[in-house]
């Protein structure tokens, strides 16, 4: 299992600092797993058993069709840039991922999550985010390099949460709003805007994560609903909030906390759950 690994590890490494690899490693010795590649056009999934080919051309349906609906929800503004629909996706299946994840035009999935969403008695239970995945290739915020993923963040967690079959964490198919209202309840209060990127990325607890998650699908969804499409995408693809609705990022998060805050009073609760 450990040469599995770190030749997957390997294989990831490569593909994401696109290291050519012709020409190198002709002296290895002969690998124990075949790595298998199934391919369609624009698409690559990679894999070795015991996940099958089977398996990895299901995985395959599901990228295509995360793909096709996040599109389709994207090109409702003309401020989506398109930009990226042809980049070529590729899906490592690899025994070490903790869990999804994507690096520029490469999703990462946890081999065992794979395996789970293929068995018979929790099929359609384990949700593998596939769409929130895809959509972290397809839309790349201007601050994503720089300054964090809080809005690509939000806006993979909201169209998971709106475009996919499966219920995934944070929220699980239920209404953002109102789960956020309900987690920072349970967690006493909201996080602070200045706080959530590093609450995802340095959690101090697992409701944290959970709630940095939930904050910034839910101010995503707010800045939709409020102003439209177009003019959230103009944010998110780094036009000053003040240039484009007149407010300030500040004054828009106070706005987002104060619907938030009168939710939290309306609520009649929710239990917290346990990431999937
Ligand atoms: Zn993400």
């Amino acid at each position: 299992m450990h040469e599995l690994r770190s030749r997957f590890r390997r294989a990831s490494i490569a593909v994401v600092a696109s290291i050519a690899m012709v020409g190198h490693g002709s002296a290895a010795a002969e690998p124990e797993v075949e790595i298998r590649t199934f391919s369609r056009p624009g698409l690559d999934v990679v894999y070795a058993a015991p996940v099958t080919e089977a398996m990895a051309s299901r995985v395959a349906d599901r990228v295509e069709q995360a793909k096709s609906r996040s599109l389709a929800f994207l090109r409702q503004s003309r401020v989506y840039p398109d930009d990226r629909a042809e980049v070529p996706i590729r899906v490592l299946i690899d025994p070490d991922a903790p869990a999804p994840s994507q690096m520029r035009s490469t999703i990462f999935l946890p081999q065992d999550r794979v395996l789970a969403f293929f068995d018979e008695e929790v099929e359609g239970t384990v949700s593998l985010a596939i769409t929130h995945e895809v959509v972290h290739v397809l839309a790349v915020s201007a601050y994503r390099r720089e300054q964090g993923r809080f809005f690509d963040d939000g806006l993979a967690v909201f169209l998971q949460s709106e475009l996919d079959d499966l219920p995934a964490y944070p929220n699980f198919h239920r209404g953002l709003h109102i789960v956020t209202a309900a987690a920072a309840r349970a967690r006493g209060g909201l996080l602070a805007l200045e706080d959530t990127e590093s609450s995802r990325r340095n959690p101090p607890d697992r409701e944290a994560l959970r709630l940095a998650y939930l904050q910034e699908a839910s101010f995503t969804q707010h800045l939709i609903e409020r102003f439209g499409l177009d003019a959230y995408l103009r944010i998110y693809y780094g036009e000053s909030p003040d240039d484009v609705v007149g407010s300030t990022l500040v004054a828009l998060d106070g706005e987002w906390r104060a619907f938030i805050g009168a939710l939290q009073r309306s609520d009649p609760g929710d239990p917290l759950d346990e990431p999937g």
